[in-house]
C-alpha cells in the first residue's frame, strides 16, 4: 500500500462539498467492509471530538456509488469506510490512479461544524466571563450531547449566575457575528497566532493548523468550523458538576440545543453518559 499521507483538502477549504481525487488503494477489511484510500480527500476523518463526514464517492460513469459511512486517519492516511452500490457490470477491481468524484453530506458537515465551533466559542466565553482559570479538557462535538469539560473550581453559589452569564455572552457573540478562519502555519507564526505559545503536544517541527475566531487568540485544531459564529444560531449551556459538594468544583456541560433549529436536537435534560468525568485522562480541546 502506498504510504504517502493523504492530502487533507478541507484544510484549504473547510466547506468544499465536492472534489475529485485519485484512487491509491482499495481494501477489504476483516469486518467485511471496504475502504478506499485516495490521494486527497474533503472528508473529515473522525478525531478531536468531531465525528467523521459521510457522503459518497463515484466514478462519474454511473458504474458505482461508494457510500462513505465512516472516515478514519491512521499515520496520515485517510481510510474511507463504506459499501458499494454498484451497477450490474461493475467490478470491484478498481484501478489505482482512477479518478473519482467525492461528495460530502452537506447537512451533516454543517451540523458538525456548528457543534465544533460552539465548543470553541464556549472556550472564548469562559475567558470573557472570568472563568479563564478553568482549563479546558475534553471536547465532544457529536450531536447526541456535545460538551466541553473544564477542570477547576468556582464557588458553588456562583454556578447559576456564571451559567447565565456564559449563555448571554455566547449568544451575544453569535448575534454580533465573529469571523472564523483557519490556516496551516509555520510553528513560530502559529505560536504567535495563539497568544505566544502552543500546547506541548504540538511538535516544534510541525506546521500546525490554527483556527481563529475574530481577534481572539487562535488554537491548534484540525476540525471543520462555521465561517462565522452567527451560523451557530444559538447556544444553551448546562452545567453539570461531577465533583462532590465539598470541592466546589464544576464541569460545565454544553448541550447543543438551540444550536439545532432545523436539525434533530439532543435531549437537553439528559445528562451525558459519555462524559468521562474530570478525573479521567483528558485532552485539550481543539487539539490537532
Ligand atoms: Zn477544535
Amino acid at each position: 500500500m502506498d504510504s504517502a499521507p493523504t492530502k487533507i483538502a478541507y484544510f484549504d477549504d473547510m466547506w468544499l462539498l465536492q472534489s475529485t481525487a485519485k484512487l491509491v488503494s482499495q481494501i477489504q477489511t476483516e469486518d467485511g467492509r471496504q475502504a478506499l484510500i485516495l490521494d486527497s480527500t474533503i472528508f473529515y476523518p473522525q478525531g478531536g471530538g468531531q465525528p467523521s463526514d459521510t457522503g459518497f464517492i463515484s466514478d462519474g460513469g454511473g458504474n458505482f456509488k461508494f457510500f462513505v459511512e465512516d472516515v478514519r486517519m491512521k499515520d496520515g492516511i485517510v481510510f474511507h469506510y463504506g459499501k458499494f452500490d454498484a451497477s450490474e457490470t461493475f467490478t470491484t477491481n478498481l484501478q489505482k490512479g482512477q479518478e473519482f468524484n467525492l461528495y460530502v453530506d452537506e447537512l451533516k458537515l454543517n451540523l458538525h461544524s456548528r457543534l465544533h465551533s460552539a465548543g470553541h466559542l464556549l472556550d472564548i466565553c469562559m475567558q470573557n466571563v472570568g472563568l479563564a482559570h478553568l482549563g479546558p479538557g475534553k471536547g465532544y462535538h457529536f450531536s447526541d450531547g456535545p460538551f466541553v469539560e473544564y477542570k477547576g473550581t468556582i464557588p458553588q453559589n456562583e454556578v447559576q449566575s456564571k451559567q447565565e452569564e456564559l449563555e448571554r455572552e455566547a449568544n451575544a457573540l453569535i448575534s454580533e457575528g465573529v469571523k472564523v478562519s483557519a490556516a496551516v502555519l509555520p510553528y513560530e507564526q502559529a505560536s504567535e497566532m495563539c497568544g505566544g505559545s502552543l500546547p506541548s503536544y504540538i511538535s516544534k517541527d510541525s506546521i500546525p493548523r490554527i483556527v481563529k475566531f475574530g481577534n481572539y487568540p487562535g488554537c491548534p485544531c484540525g476540525g471543520t468550523h462555521v465561517g462565522d459564529v452567527a451560523e451557530i444560531r444559538s447556544i444553551k449551556q448546562c452545567f453539570k458538576s461531577q465533583f462532590s459538594q465539598d470541592s466546589h468544583a464544576m464541569d460545565p456541560e454544553k448541550l447543543g440545543e438551540g444550536i439545532a433549529s432545523g436539525f434533530p436536537g439532543p435531549d437537553l435534560t439528559r445528562p451525558n453518559p459519555k462524559s468521562p468525568g474530570l478525573n479521567s485522562q483528558i485532552q485539550p480541546m481543539g487539539r490537532v
